[in-house]
């Protein structure tokens, strides 16, 4: 069994965060596996070395320690370029100029687990303007023309696992990724979209199981297809439930208040917290979000 955490340096990690990467650890570690860090440093416009710095000391200081080198997407681009080349060669990705600003505005818009799903504007272009606007240097994303990437995988199945974790029995899950709709792959501002990087890095780890929140369950099923049209294995996946704070709202980086970093200055003992967040015991006013 291979696990891994991979926390994007946006922010000092939560006591969720913690929580997660403890369970992730305990889970190979039961079962005499492998549990790997990878950091997700590849969103310009957010992540900061400083964050990744403070990340790597939150976790030492909770005690979690991983197996191996730690990977960091920044040094994987060229990884991410050859599976876009090779997505566009497979006629799959198309150039999309649209702003933000462009896509909310579009009355046709419909809703997506994840928001409001592209409603495929630029998927219509011809080849001409869609050269002519690239070569005149407009900024673009790829995304990907999901219809065609599904009609080439066909069904597709992936394996959920319940949490609390136990091996058995799996779930199959049949896999639903028109419903995010022609996701981006490669971003304006960034060498390759969440999906793209996460997917062929957790392959590139060898990672057999996957644990993560469950804000990421639709991502699942983009997930599986990329694997798919990769020819990458798929692991199993669990989808541990968040963690709210007092007011009900999920915790966010932005909430100082549950940084690790923050129990650690008011001297909370590191190894009990750790012990108290493997029996789902958390902090006072933070509880596991209902279902
Ligand atoms: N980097 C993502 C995050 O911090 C998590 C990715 C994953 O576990 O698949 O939310």
């Amino acid at each position: 069994m291979v696990t891994r955490f991979a926390p994007s340096p946006t922010g000092r990690l939560h006591v969720g965060h913690g929580w997660s990467a403890l369970m992730a650890q305990e889970m190979a570690r039961a079962a005499g596996g492998a549990f790997r860090l990878r950091i997700e440093d590849i969103d310009g416009t957010r992540s900061r070395p400083a964050h990744v710095t403070g990340i790597l000391e939150d976790l030492r200081w909770l005690g979690v320690d991983w197996d191996g080198e730690i990977m960091f997407q920044s040094q994987r681009l060229a990884h991410y370029q050859a599976a876009l080349d090779r997505l566009r060669r497979m006629g799959l990705l198309y150039p999309c100029f649209c702003t933000r600003a462009d896509i909310a505005a579009s009355a046709t818009a419909p809703h997506g687990p994840e928001g409001a799903v592209y409603p495929g504007t630029c998927r219509m272009l011809d080849q001409a303007t869609r050269q002519r606007r690239i070569a005149a240097g407009e900024p673009h994303a790829w995304r990907l023309d999901m219809a065609r990437a599904v009609a080439r995988t066909g069904p597709l199945k992936w394996v959920a696992l319940p949490f609390p974790y136990s091996p058995a029995p799996p779930v199959p899950v049949t896999a639903d990724p028109l419903a995010a709709g022609d996701v981006v792959l490669a971003r304006k501002d960034a060498p390759a979209s969440y999906h793209l990087s996460c997917t062929l890095d957790d392959a590139a780890m060898g990672v057999t199981h996957v644990l993560r929140g469950s804000d990421l369950f639709a991502a699942t099923h983009v997930h599986r297809l990329l694997q798919a049209l990769l020819d990458l294995s798929s692991p199993a996946y669990v989808h541990h439930p968040l963690l709210v704070g007092p007011d009900g709202r999920r915790l966010a980086k932005r909430d100082g208040s549950i940084a690790l970093a923050d129990l650690r200055a008011e001297g909370v003992d590191p190894a009990r917290l750790a012990d108290e967040l493997r029996q789902g015991r958390f902090p006072v006013g933070i509880s596991l979000a209902s279902a």
